[in-house]
Protein backbone atom coordinates (compact mmCIF):
# COMPACT_ATOMS: atom_id res chain seq x y z
CA UNK A 1 0.00 0.00 0.00
CA UNK A 2 1.36 3.62 -0.72
CA UNK A 3 2.47 5.40 2.22
CA UNK A 4 0.30 8.28 1.66
CA UNK A 5 -2.92 5.79 0.94
CA UNK A 6 -1.42 4.32 4.58
CA UNK A 7 -2.09 7.88 5.98
CA UNK A 8 -5.33 8.56 4.99
CA UNK A 9 -6.86 5.20 6.01
CA UNK A 10 -5.22 5.94 9.33
CA UNK A 11 -7.26 9.23 9.41
CA UNK A 12 -10.48 7.52 8.28
CA UNK A 13 -9.92 4.64 10.99
CA UNK A 14 -9.47 7.10 13.80
CA UNK A 15 -12.38 8.90 13.40
CA UNK A 16 -14.52 5.22 12.10
CA UNK A 17 -13.22 3.68 15.94
CA UNK A 18 -13.79 6.45 18.28
CA UNK A 19 -10.02 7.42 18.60
CA UNK A 20 -9.70 11.02 17.12
CA UNK A 21 -12.75 13.32 15.95
CA UNK A 22 -12.78 16.58 14.16
CA UNK A 23 -13.15 19.19 17.32
CA UNK A 24 -17.04 20.75 16.87
CA UNK A 25 -17.57 18.22 13.98
CA UNK A 26 -21.16 19.14 14.10
CA UNK A 27 -20.04 22.38 12.82
CA UNK A 28 -18.01 21.30 10.47
CA UNK A 29 -14.58 21.41 12.73
CA UNK A 30 -12.48 23.83 13.57
CA UNK A 31 -8.98 24.24 11.83
CA UNK A 32 -6.62 21.97 13.30
CA UNK A 33 -8.10 20.99 16.73
CA UNK A 34 -9.40 17.85 17.34
CA UNK A 35 -11.20 16.01 20.18
CA UNK A 36 -9.82 12.34 21.41
CA UNK A 37 -12.95 9.61 21.31
CA UNK A 38 -13.76 6.22 23.77
CA UNK A 39 -10.58 4.51 22.31
CA UNK A 40 -8.50 7.62 21.72
CA UNK A 41 -8.29 9.14 25.40
CA UNK A 42 -7.47 5.40 26.44
CA UNK A 43 -4.67 5.19 23.90
CA UNK A 44 -3.51 8.56 24.82
CA UNK A 45 -3.66 7.90 28.57
CA UNK A 46 -1.61 5.07 28.63
CA UNK A 47 0.98 6.94 26.58
CA UNK A 48 1.06 9.75 29.16
CA UNK A 49 1.34 6.74 31.94
CA UNK A 50 3.94 4.99 30.02
CA UNK A 51 5.86 8.38 29.71
CA UNK A 52 5.09 9.57 33.12
CA UNK A 53 6.19 6.90 34.66
CA UNK A 54 9.40 6.49 32.68
CA UNK A 55 10.44 9.55 34.35
CA UNK A 56 9.11 9.38 37.81
CA UNK A 57 9.09 5.76 39.25
CA UNK A 58 12.06 4.80 37.60
CA UNK A 59 14.47 8.18 38.51
CA UNK A 60 14.41 8.67 42.04
CA UNK A 61 15.38 12.25 41.04
CA UNK A 62 13.03 13.16 38.70
CA UNK A 63 8.94 14.50 40.61
CA UNK A 64 6.11 15.56 39.03
CA UNK A 65 4.59 18.99 38.91
CA UNK A 66 1.15 20.04 37.44
CA UNK A 67 1.55 24.18 36.41
CA UNK A 68 -1.38 26.17 35.31
CA UNK A 69 -1.80 26.85 32.02
CA UNK A 70 -2.22 30.69 32.91
CA UNK A 71 1.11 32.38 34.18
CA UNK A 72 2.25 35.69 34.71
CA UNK A 73 2.88 37.49 31.37
CA UNK A 74 6.10 38.91 32.12
CA UNK A 75 7.26 35.10 31.71
CA UNK A 76 6.71 35.39 28.39
CA UNK A 77 8.55 38.28 28.00
CA UNK A 78 11.07 36.57 29.42
CA UNK A 79 11.43 33.54 28.21
CA UNK A 80 11.14 35.30 24.60
CA UNK A 81 8.77 34.17 22.99
CA UNK A 82 7.04 37.64 23.07
CA UNK A 83 9.85 38.39 21.30
CA UNK A 84 10.74 35.93 19.23
CA UNK A 85 8.65 33.17 19.05
CA UNK A 86 7.89 33.65 15.16
CA UNK A 87 7.00 31.64 12.41
CA UNK A 88 8.51 33.65 8.46
CA UNK A 89 5.25 33.68 7.10
CA UNK A 90 5.02 34.15 2.97
CA UNK A 91 1.27 34.81 0.76
CA UNK A 92 0.79 33.62 -2.65
CA UNK A 93 -1.02 36.75 -3.93
CA UNK A 94 -3.03 34.28 -6.42
CA UNK A 95 -3.86 31.98 -4.34
CA UNK A 96 -4.29 34.16 -1.25
CA UNK A 97 -2.52 31.24 0.68
CA UNK A 98 -0.34 31.58 3.69
CA UNK A 99 2.38 29.13 3.91
CA UNK A 100 5.39 29.21 6.32
CA UNK A 101 8.58 30.47 4.19
CA UNK A 102 11.02 27.79 6.60
CA UNK A 103 8.55 24.33 5.38
CA UNK A 104 8.06 25.49 1.68
CA UNK A 105 11.84 25.21 1.78
CA UNK A 106 12.34 21.98 4.14
CA UNK A 107 10.02 20.17 1.71
CA UNK A 108 12.06 21.46 -1.41
CA UNK A 109 14.99 20.03 0.49
CA UNK A 110 13.26 16.83 0.92
CA UNK A 111 12.04 16.93 -2.75
CA UNK A 112 16.18 16.18 -3.24
CA UNK A 113 16.39 13.69 -1.03
CA UNK A 114 13.47 12.20 -2.13
CA UNK A 115 14.90 12.03 -5.74
CA UNK A 116 17.86 10.28 -4.33
CA UNK A 117 16.00 7.87 -2.59
CA UNK A 118 14.20 7.03 -6.01
CA UNK A 119 17.46 6.56 -7.44
CA UNK A 120 18.64 3.94 -4.22
CA UNK A 121 15.53 2.14 -5.11
CA UNK A 122 15.72 1.56 -8.52
CA UNK A 123 19.32 0.72 -8.92
CA UNK A 124 18.29 -1.91 -5.46
CA UNK A 125 15.84 -3.43 -7.93
CA UNK A 126 17.99 -3.68 -10.84
CA UNK A 127 21.21 -5.09 -8.82
CA UNK A 128 19.14 -7.63 -6.51
CA UNK A 129 20.55 -8.91 -3.83
CA UNK A 130 24.14 -7.65 -4.74
CA UNK A 131 23.13 -4.42 -4.37
CA UNK A 132 25.60 -1.93 -1.76
CA UNK A 133 23.73 1.30 -0.97
CA UNK A 134 26.40 3.04 0.72
CA UNK A 135 28.87 2.57 -2.43
CA UNK A 136 26.30 3.74 -4.73
CA UNK A 137 25.48 6.90 -2.51
CA UNK A 138 28.79 7.67 -2.73
CA UNK A 139 29.29 7.24 -6.62
CA UNK A 140 26.10 7.19 -8.83
CA UNK A 141 25.92 10.49 -10.77
CA UNK A 142 22.93 11.56 -10.34
CA UNK A 143 22.24 10.89 -6.40
CA UNK A 144 25.37 12.88 -5.98
CA UNK A 145 24.46 15.42 -8.15
CA UNK A 146 20.94 15.55 -6.01
CA UNK A 147 22.80 15.27 -3.01
CA UNK A 148 25.14 18.49 -3.96
CA UNK A 149 22.15 20.53 -4.30
CA UNK A 150 20.75 19.66 -1.11
CA UNK A 151 23.45 20.28 0.62
CA UNK A 152 24.10 23.62 -0.96
CA UNK A 153 20.11 24.38 0.05
CA UNK A 154 20.44 23.07 3.46
CA UNK A 155 23.54 25.52 4.08
CA UNK A 156 22.18 28.82 1.98
CA UNK A 157 18.76 27.71 4.50
CA UNK A 158 20.28 27.06 7.86
CA UNK A 159 22.31 30.46 7.71
CA UNK A 160 19.09 32.56 6.69
CA UNK A 161 17.36 31.04 9.21
CA UNK A 162 19.84 31.74 11.63
CA UNK A 163 20.52 35.67 10.65
CA UNK A 164 16.79 35.47 10.52
CA UNK A 165 17.35 37.49 7.11
CA UNK A 166 13.57 37.18 5.67
CA UNK A 167 14.75 38.49 2.39
CA UNK A 168 17.32 35.83 1.97
CA UNK A 169 14.57 33.29 2.37
CA UNK A 170 12.31 35.02 0.00
CA UNK A 171 15.24 34.61 -2.34
CA UNK A 172 15.63 31.26 -1.71
CA UNK A 173 11.97 30.72 -2.54
CA UNK A 174 12.54 32.51 -5.67
CA UNK A 175 15.69 31.09 -7.12
CA UNK A 176 14.52 27.19 -6.22
CA UNK A 177 11.14 28.10 -8.19
CA UNK A 178 9.09 26.81 -5.51
CA UNK A 179 5.56 27.44 -6.63
CA UNK A 180 2.26 27.41 -4.53
CA UNK A 181 0.42 24.11 -4.72
CA UNK A 182 -2.73 25.57 -4.59
CA UNK A 183 -2.40 28.23 -7.58
CA UNK A 184 1.01 26.26 -8.83
CA UNK A 185 2.12 30.14 -9.44
CA UNK A 186 5.47 31.99 -8.13
CA UNK A 187 3.89 34.97 -7.32
CA UNK A 188 4.70 35.47 -3.64
CA UNK A 189 4.84 38.31 -1.04
CA UNK A 190 7.50 39.16 1.37
CA UNK A 191 8.13 37.09 4.05
CA UNK A 192 7.20 38.48 7.28
CA UNK A 193 7.49 37.35 11.31
CA UNK A 194 3.98 36.27 12.86
CA UNK A 195 4.17 35.65 16.65
CA UNK A 196 2.25 31.97 17.31
CA UNK A 197 0.96 32.47 21.32
CA UNK A 198 -3.07 32.68 21.49
CA UNK A 199 -3.61 36.09 23.84
CA UNK A 200 -6.44 36.94 26.43
CA UNK A 201 -7.51 38.99 28.59
CA UNK A 202 -7.94 38.15 32.40
CA UNK A 203 -10.22 40.48 35.02
CA UNK A 204 -12.79 42.83 34.29
CA UNK A 205 -11.81 45.67 31.81
CA UNK A 206 -12.83 48.50 33.93
CA UNK A 207 -10.06 47.02 36.54
CA UNK A 208 -7.99 47.37 33.95
CA UNK A 209 -7.53 43.97 31.88
CA UNK A 210 -4.39 42.40 31.77
CA UNK A 211 -3.05 40.50 28.87
CA UNK A 212 -2.28 37.25 29.54
CA UNK A 213 -1.10 34.61 26.77
CA UNK A 214 -2.43 30.43 26.28
CA UNK A 215 1.30 29.01 27.45
CA UNK A 216 3.48 27.60 24.11
CA UNK A 217 4.96 25.29 26.20
CA UNK A 218 4.91 23.93 29.52
CA UNK A 219 8.24 24.32 30.10
CA UNK A 220 8.11 27.54 31.69
CA UNK A 221 5.75 26.33 34.44
CA UNK A 222 8.61 24.16 35.30
CA UNK A 223 11.09 26.92 35.30
CA UNK A 224 9.06 29.03 37.56
CA UNK A 225 8.70 26.73 39.91
CA UNK A 226 11.99 25.15 39.95
CA UNK A 227 13.19 27.00 43.53
CA UNK A 228 9.89 25.79 45.00
CA UNK A 229 10.38 21.89 43.94
CA UNK A 230 13.94 22.44 44.59
CA UNK A 231 13.61 23.54 48.53
CA UNK A 232 10.24 22.11 49.56
CA UNK A 233 11.38 18.68 47.68
CA UNK A 234 14.83 19.03 49.24
CA UNK A 235 16.37 17.99 45.91
CA UNK A 236 19.77 18.06 44.82
CA UNK A 237 21.47 18.96 41.76
CA UNK A 238 21.55 16.60 39.32
CA UNK A 239 17.69 16.33 39.67
CA UNK A 240 14.60 16.32 36.58
CA UNK A 241 10.97 18.08 37.22
CA UNK A 242 8.11 16.74 34.41
CA UNK A 243 4.81 17.99 33.71
CA UNK A 244 1.92 16.64 30.85
CA UNK A 245 0.14 19.47 30.19
CA UNK A 246 -2.08 21.34 27.44
CA UNK A 247 0.16 24.06 25.16
CA UNK A 248 -1.39 26.33 22.56
CA UNK A 249 0.20 27.35 19.28
CA UNK A 250 -1.50 29.70 16.82
CA UNK A 251 0.04 27.33 13.79
CA UNK A 252 -0.25 28.47 10.46
CA UNK A 253 0.32 25.10 8.32
CA UNK A 254 -1.71 23.47 9.98
CA UNK A 255 -1.89 20.33 8.11
CA UNK A 256 -1.51 16.39 8.89
CA UNK A 257 -4.08 15.48 11.16
CA UNK A 258 -2.51 15.73 14.93
CA UNK A 259 0.83 16.60 13.69
CA UNK A 260 0.57 19.92 14.21
CA UNK A 261 -2.44 21.16 15.94
CA UNK A 262 -3.31 25.00 17.31
CA UNK A 263 -4.01 23.10 20.93
CA UNK A 264 -1.99 19.76 21.96
CA UNK A 265 -0.09 17.99 24.65
CA UNK A 266 3.21 18.09 25.37
CA UNK A 267 5.28 15.62 28.11
CA UNK A 268 7.96 17.47 29.17
CA UNK A 269 11.14 16.90 31.80
CA UNK A 270 13.73 19.77 32.62
CA UNK A 271 16.97 18.40 34.27
CA UNK A 272 18.96 20.36 36.10
CA UNK A 273 22.84 20.25 35.92
CA UNK A 274 26.08 21.76 37.23
CA UNK A 275 27.29 23.64 34.60
CA UNK A 276 30.00 22.47 32.52
CA UNK A 277 28.40 19.00 32.83
CA UNK A 278 24.92 19.42 30.40
CA UNK A 279 26.89 17.96 27.43
CA UNK A 280 27.55 14.56 29.28
CA UNK A 281 23.90 14.85 30.11
CA UNK A 282 22.99 15.51 26.98
CA UNK A 283 24.18 12.67 25.49
CA UNK A 284 22.62 10.31 28.63
CA UNK A 285 19.24 11.92 28.01
CA UNK A 286 19.33 11.36 24.00
CA UNK A 287 19.99 7.84 25.03
CA UNK A 288 17.54 7.46 27.71
CA UNK A 289 14.88 8.61 25.39
CA UNK A 290 15.50 6.90 22.22
CA UNK A 291 15.51 3.69 24.74
CA UNK A 292 12.12 4.35 25.80
CA UNK A 293 10.54 4.82 22.05
CA UNK A 294 11.82 1.95 21.06
CA UNK A 295 11.16 -0.63 23.79
CA UNK A 296 7.46 -0.19 22.47
CA UNK A 297 8.86 -2.70 19.73
CA UNK A 298 7.75 -0.84 16.35
CA UNK A 299 11.91 -1.75 15.04
CA UNK A 300 14.85 0.27 15.70
CA UNK A 301 14.90 1.76 12.01
CA UNK A 302 11.91 3.21 12.70
CA UNK A 303 13.76 6.28 14.68
CA UNK A 304 16.44 8.51 14.03
CA UNK A 305 18.20 11.44 15.53
CA UNK A 306 18.66 14.93 13.59
CA UNK A 307 20.85 16.78 15.11
CA UNK A 308 20.06 20.31 14.85
CA UNK A 309 21.88 22.98 12.77
CA UNK A 310 20.30 26.15 13.62
CA UNK A 311 20.65 26.37 17.39
CA UNK A 312 17.51 28.01 19.21
CA UNK A 313 19.25 31.51 21.39
CA UNK A 314 18.79 29.54 24.57
CA UNK A 315 20.32 26.12 23.37
CA UNK A 316 24.04 24.92 22.79
CA UNK A 317 22.98 21.21 21.54
CA UNK A 318 19.54 19.80 20.36
CA UNK A 319 18.64 16.78 18.69
CA UNK A 320 15.29 15.91 17.83
CA UNK A 321 13.90 12.17 17.20
CA UNK A 322 12.61 11.79 14.47
CA UNK A 323 9.90 9.12 13.36
CA UNK A 324 9.08 7.29 10.52
CA UNK A 325 5.57 8.66 9.58
CA UNK A 326 4.26 7.57 6.23
CA UNK A 327 4.73 11.46 5.24
CA UNK A 328 8.78 10.71 6.22
CA UNK A 329 10.96 11.00 9.31
CA UNK A 330 9.08 13.18 11.37
CA UNK A 331 9.79 14.86 14.65
CA UNK A 332 8.03 13.60 17.56
CA UNK A 333 10.68 14.71 20.62
CA UNK A 334 13.11 17.36 21.17
CA UNK A 335 16.17 17.37 23.35
CA UNK A 336 17.54 20.46 23.80
CA UNK A 337 20.60 21.33 26.11
CA UNK A 338 18.64 24.98 27.14
CA UNK A 339 22.15 26.17 29.09
CA UNK A 340 21.04 28.45 31.91
CA UNK A 341 19.22 30.76 29.59
CA UNK A 342 15.58 30.31 30.82
CA UNK A 343 16.14 30.76 35.16
CA UNK A 344 18.52 33.31 34.39
CA UNK A 345 16.83 35.17 32.12
CA UNK A 346 14.03 34.86 34.97
CA UNK A 347 16.15 35.66 37.78
CA UNK A 348 16.07 39.12 35.65
CA UNK A 349 12.85 39.78 35.03
CA UNK A 350 12.01 38.66 38.40
CA UNK A 351 14.45 40.46 40.52
CA UNK A 352 14.68 37.62 42.58
CA UNK A 353 17.84 35.33 43.36
CA UNK A 354 17.31 31.42 41.97
CA UNK A 355 20.66 29.97 42.33
CA UNK A 356 21.16 26.54 43.82
CA UNK A 357 22.95 26.34 46.30
CA UNK A 358 25.83 23.36 46.16
CA UNK A 359 26.30 21.61 49.22
CA UNK A 360 29.14 19.42 47.73
CA UNK A 361 31.24 22.02 46.02
CA UNK A 362 29.97 25.30 48.42
CA UNK A 363 28.90 27.17 45.51
CA UNK A 364 25.84 29.05 44.75
CA UNK A 365 24.91 28.84 40.50
CA UNK A 366 22.17 28.89 38.50
CA UNK A 367 21.97 25.58 37.07
CA UNK A 368 22.04 24.40 33.66
CA UNK A 369 18.67 22.59 31.82
CA UNK A 370 18.79 19.18 29.76
CA UNK A 371 14.84 19.41 28.65
CA UNK A 372 13.46 16.24 26.83
CA UNK A 373 10.15 17.56 25.13
CA UNK A 374 7.90 14.98 23.24
CA UNK A 375 4.08 15.94 21.91
CA UNK A 376 1.72 13.39 23.37
CA UNK A 377 -0.51 14.20 20.07
CA UNK A 378 2.67 12.72 17.63
CA UNK A 379 3.64 10.35 19.85
CA UNK A 380 -0.07 9.05 19.49
CA UNK A 381 0.16 9.60 15.67
CA UNK A 382 3.36 7.31 15.35
CA UNK A 383 1.72 4.58 16.98
CA UNK A 384 -1.46 4.59 15.10
CA UNK A 385 0.51 4.67 12.10
CA UNK A 386 3.12 2.00 12.81
CA UNK A 387 0.53 -0.17 14.10
CA UNK A 388 -2.55 0.24 11.36
CA UNK A 389 -2.15 -3.45 9.73
CA UNK A 390 -4.04 -4.40 6.47
CA UNK A 391 -3.63 -8.66 6.24
CA UNK A 392 -4.76 -11.20 3.80
CA UNK A 393 -5.95 -14.12 5.43
CA UNK A 394 -5.56 -17.76 4.30
CA UNK A 395 -8.92 -18.34 4.06
CA UNK A 396 -8.68 -15.59 1.45
CA UNK A 397 -10.60 -12.82 3.35
CA UNK A 398 -8.94 -9.62 4.91
CA UNK A 399 -8.53 -7.97 7.89
CA UNK A 400 -7.65 -4.51 9.74
CA UNK A 401 -5.43 -5.19 12.52
CA UNK A 402 -3.85 -2.63 15.22
CA UNK A 403 -0.98 -3.94 16.41
CA UNK A 404 -0.67 -1.73 19.10
CA UNK A 405 1.90 -2.24 21.76
CA UNK A 406 -0.09 -4.55 24.34
CA UNK A 407 1.12 -1.90 27.05
CA UNK A 408 -0.57 0.66 25.64
CA UNK A 409 -3.51 -1.15 23.75
CA UNK A 410 -7.04 0.88 24.79
CA UNK A 411 -9.29 -2.76 25.51
CA UNK A 412 -7.22 -5.35 26.84
CA UNK A 413 -9.39 -8.04 26.85
CA UNK A 414 -12.45 -8.70 25.51
CA UNK A 415 -15.52 -11.15 26.81
CA UNK A 416 -17.67 -12.23 24.40
CA UNK A 417 -20.15 -14.96 25.07
CA UNK A 418 -20.83 -17.49 22.03
CA UNK A 419 -24.33 -16.29 22.31
CA UNK A 420 -26.54 -14.38 23.82
CA UNK A 421 -28.75 -17.06 25.70
CA UNK A 422 -28.06 -20.27 27.72
CA UNK A 423 -26.51 -18.64 30.69
CA UNK A 424 -23.40 -17.55 28.09
CA UNK A 425 -23.99 -13.72 29.03
CA UNK A 426 -24.26 -14.19 33.01
CA UNK A 427 -21.05 -16.53 33.09
CA UNK A 428 -19.47 -13.88 30.80
CA UNK A 429 -20.47 -10.95 32.95
CA UNK A 430 -18.98 -13.10 36.04
CA UNK A 431 -15.28 -12.97 34.31
CA UNK A 432 -15.95 -9.49 33.54
CA UNK A 433 -16.48 -8.79 37.41
CA UNK A 434 -13.39 -10.63 38.46
CA UNK A 435 -11.04 -9.27 35.78
CA UNK A 436 -12.14 -5.83 35.76
CA UNK A 437 -9.97 -4.52 38.42
CA UNK A 438 -7.45 -5.68 36.95
CA UNK A 439 -7.75 -4.19 33.35
CA UNK A 440 -9.75 -2.84 30.94
CA UNK A 441 -12.26 -5.28 29.81
CA UNK A 442 -14.68 -4.78 27.24
CA UNK A 443 -17.75 -6.63 27.11
CA UNK A 444 -19.65 -7.63 23.77
CA UNK A 445 -22.67 -10.12 22.50
CA UNK A 446 -23.78 -8.46 19.32
CA UNK A 447 -23.25 -9.99 16.08
CA UNK A 448 -21.34 -13.67 14.81
CA UNK A 449 -17.93 -14.47 16.73
CA UNK A 450 -15.90 -13.40 13.67
CA UNK A 451 -16.93 -9.80 13.08
CA UNK A 452 -16.70 -9.46 17.32
CA UNK A 453 -13.06 -10.57 16.43
CA UNK A 454 -12.46 -8.19 13.63
CA UNK A 455 -13.83 -5.79 15.42
CA UNK A 456 -11.47 -5.58 18.16
CA UNK A 457 -8.58 -6.50 15.69
CA UNK A 458 -9.51 -3.13 14.13
CA UNK A 459 -9.58 -1.63 18.01
CA UNK A 460 -6.05 -3.13 19.04
CA UNK A 461 -7.36 -5.40 21.86
CA UNK A 462 -4.46 -7.48 22.23
CA UNK A 463 -7.06 -10.75 23.77
CA UNK A 464 -10.28 -12.22 23.12
CA UNK A 465 -11.94 -15.10 25.46
CA UNK A 466 -15.09 -16.51 24.19
CA UNK A 467 -17.40 -18.22 26.21
CA UNK A 468 -19.20 -21.57 24.94
CA UNK A 469 -21.70 -23.58 26.60
CA UNK A 470 -18.70 -26.24 27.35
CA UNK A 471 -17.08 -23.49 29.81
CA UNK A 472 -20.41 -24.19 31.52
CA UNK A 473 -19.23 -27.96 32.42
CA UNK A 474 -15.46 -27.60 32.78
CA UNK A 475 -14.84 -23.96 33.25
CA UNK A 476 -12.30 -23.15 30.43
CA UNK A 477 -12.49 -20.43 27.49
CA UNK A 478 -11.09 -20.44 24.31
CA UNK A 479 -8.29 -17.76 24.67
CA UNK A 480 -7.57 -15.93 21.42
CA UNK A 481 -4.71 -13.71 20.70
CA UNK A 482 -4.79 -10.50 18.12
CA UNK A 483 -1.55 -10.95 16.42
CA UNK A 484 -1.18 -14.24 15.62
CA UNK A 485 -5.10 -15.28 15.82
CA UNK A 486 -4.03 -18.71 17.29
CA UNK A 487 -6.64 -19.86 20.36
CA UNK A 488 -6.39 -21.78 22.82
CA UNK A 489 -8.52 -23.42 26.03
CA UNK A 490 -7.54 -21.90 29.04
CA UNK A 491 -9.08 -21.72 32.77
CA UNK A 492 -10.84 -18.91 33.86
CA UNK A 493 -8.68 -19.36 37.03
CA UNK A 494 -5.42 -18.84 35.04
CA UNK A 495 -6.82 -15.93 32.58
CA UNK A 496 -5.23 -13.20 35.12
CA UNK A 497 -2.17 -14.60 35.33
CA UNK A 498 -1.75 -14.99 31.12
CA UNK A 499 -3.11 -11.23 30.40
CA UNK A 500 -2.06 -9.10 33.46
CA UNK A 501 1.83 -9.38 32.88
CA UNK A 502 1.69 -8.90 29.33
CA UNK A 503 -0.75 -6.08 28.91
CA UNK A 504 0.42 -3.39 31.70
CA UNK A 505 3.00 -0.45 31.69
CA UNK A 506 5.47 -2.50 33.80
CA UNK A 507 5.83 -4.74 31.39
CA UNK A 508 7.34 -2.00 29.08
CA UNK A 509 9.01 -0.15 32.04
CA UNK A 510 11.02 -3.50 32.75
CA UNK A 511 12.89 -3.26 29.46
CA UNK A 512 14.38 -0.13 30.09
CA UNK A 513 15.55 -1.06 33.72
P1 LIG B 1 7.97 21.88 14.79
O1 LIG B 1 9.36 22.18 14.30
O2 LIG B 1 7.37 20.63 14.21
O3 LIG B 1 7.06 23.06 14.76
P2 LIG B 1 9.00 22.44 17.37
O4 LIG B 1 10.46 22.15 17.16
O5 LIG B 1 8.51 23.82 17.39
O6 LIG B 1 8.12 21.55 16.34
P3 LIG B 1 9.10 22.02 20.18
O7 LIG B 1 8.87 23.43 20.51
O8 LIG B 1 10.48 21.46 20.35
O9 LIG B 1 8.57 21.71 18.70
O10 LIG B 1 8.05 21.14 20.98
C1 LIG B 1 8.33 19.85 21.47
C2 LIG B 1 7.39 18.81 20.93
O11 LIG B 1 6.03 19.25 21.02
C3 LIG B 1 7.58 18.50 19.45
O12 LIG B 1 8.60 17.56 19.27
C4 LIG B 1 6.24 17.96 19.05
O13 LIG B 1 6.13 16.58 19.37
C5 LIG B 1 5.28 18.72 19.94
N1 LIG B 1 4.63 19.81 19.18
C6 LIG B 1 5.13 21.04 18.94
N2 LIG B 1 4.24 21.77 18.24
C7 LIG B 1 3.15 20.97 18.05
C8 LIG B 1 1.89 21.16 17.43
N3 LIG B 1 1.56 22.32 16.86
N4 LIG B 1 1.02 20.13 17.41
C9 LIG B 1 1.34 18.95 18.00
N5 LIG B 1 2.50 18.73 18.62
C10 LIG B 1 3.41 19.72 18.65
Amino acid sequence: MAQEDVFKKVVAHCKEYGFVFPSSDIYDGLGAVYDYGQMGVELKNNIKNYWWQSMVLLHDNIVGIDSAIFMHPTIWKASGHVDAFNDPLIDNRDSKKRYRADVLIEEQIAKYEDKMEKEVAKAAKRFGESFNRELFMQTNPKVLAEKAKRDALQERFAKALNEMNLDELRQIIIDEEIVCPISGTRNWTEVRQFNLMFSTEMGSTADGAMKVYLRPETAQGIFVNYLNVQKTGRMRIPFGIAQIGKAFRNEIVARQFIFRMREFEQMEMQFFVRPGSELEWFNKWKETRLAWHKALGFGDEAYRFHDHEKLAHYANAATDIEFRMPFGFKEVEGIHSRTNFDLSQHEKFSGKNIKYFDPETNESYVPYVIETSIGVDRMFLSVMCASYCEEKLENGESRVVLRLPAALAPVKLAVLPLVKKDGLPEKAREIMNQLKFSFNCYYEEKDSIGKRYRRMDAIGTPYCVTIDHQTLEDGMVTLRERDTMEQRRVAISDLEGIIRDNVTITSVLKKLS
